[in-house]
C-alpha cells in the first residue's frame, strides 16, 4: 500500500521540501541520493510557462542503484521501440500517400505525404515504446524482481506528468498549486508528515 502525502505551493512554488534522512524506499542508512524532476506547463494568466521542480531523495546505494537500472529497463525499449515502429509506418504511410497521388493536391510540391506519414509515425511511435516497454518488462521480471514491478511504465508516467524513483513517486498539480508524493514506505512517509506538515 502506498501512502501519498500533499504539500501545498502556494504561496511559494519553490518550498523546499525535507526528506527524511534515510533511504526512502527501504529505511536503511543514507548513502545516495536520486534526483525527482516533475516538469508541467502550467497557464499563468494567458501564457504558459514551464515548471520545473527538482528533489533529491536520499536512497541507500542498492535503492538507488535500482532506480537506476529500473529506468533504462524502461527507457531503452521505449526509445528503441518509438524509433523501430515510428520509422517503420513513416516510411510506408509516407510511400503509401505518395503512390496514391496525394501530392498531387494543393500547390505544387506540397509533401502532404510526409506530414501524414509524420503524423501517424509519431503516434505509432509512441504505441510501439509503450508495447515494446511492456514487453521487456515482461522478459526482465525474473531478473529484476520487485524493483520493477513496483515503478509505473515509462509511457504512463510521460502521459501523467509524473516521476518515480524507489519507493516514491511525485506528481504536480497541473496549476503547480500543490505537489503530491506517494511513499512505498509508510514509516517513512509517518516521519516526511511530521517534518513537513504534509496534509492527506
Ligand atoms: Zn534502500
Amino acid at each position: 500500500m502506498s501512502h501519498t502525502l500533499q504539500i501545498s505551493l502556494t504561496p511559494d512554488l519553490y518550498r523546499p521540501v525535507v526528506f527524511p534522512d534515510r533511504c526512502v524506499c527501504c529505511g536503511a542508512t543514507r548513502e545516495a541520493e536520486s534526483t525527482l524532476a516533475l516538469n508541467r506547463f502550467v497557464m499563468r494568466g494567458k501564457r504558459q510557462e514551464a515548471v520545473t521542480l527538482k528533489y533529491q531523495i536520499p536512497h541507500c546505494r542498492r535503492c538507488a542503484r535500482s532506480t537506476k537500472t529500473v529506468f533504462l529497463a524502461g527507457c531503452i525499449p521505449f526509445v528503441l521501440g518509438f524509433l523501430v515502429v515510428g520509422l517503420a509506418v513513416f516510411l510506408i504511410v509516407t510511400y503509401g500517400a505518395s503512390i496514391r497521388g496525394l501530392d498531387s493536391y494543393g500547390q505544387p510540391n506540397n509533401s502532404n505525404s510526409v506530414v501524414l506519414g509524420a503524423a501517424a509515425g509519431l503516434f505509432a511511435g509512441i504505441v510501439g515504446g509503450f508495447l515494446f516497454e511492456v514487453m521487456a518488462r515482461i522478459i526482465l521480471l525474473p531478473v529484476m524482481g520487485r524493483g520493477l514491478l513496483a515503478a509505473p511504465l515509462l509511457a504512463l508516467q510521460l502521459l501523467d506528468d509524473s516521476d518515480y524513483v524507489a519507493g516514491l513517486r511525485g506528481k504536480l498539480e497541473s496549476d503547480a498549486s500543490s505537489v503530491h508524493f506517494s511513499f512505498a514506505n509508510d514509516d517513512v512517509a509517518r516521519e516526511f508528515r511530521s517534518l513537513n506538515g504534509a496534509e492527506n
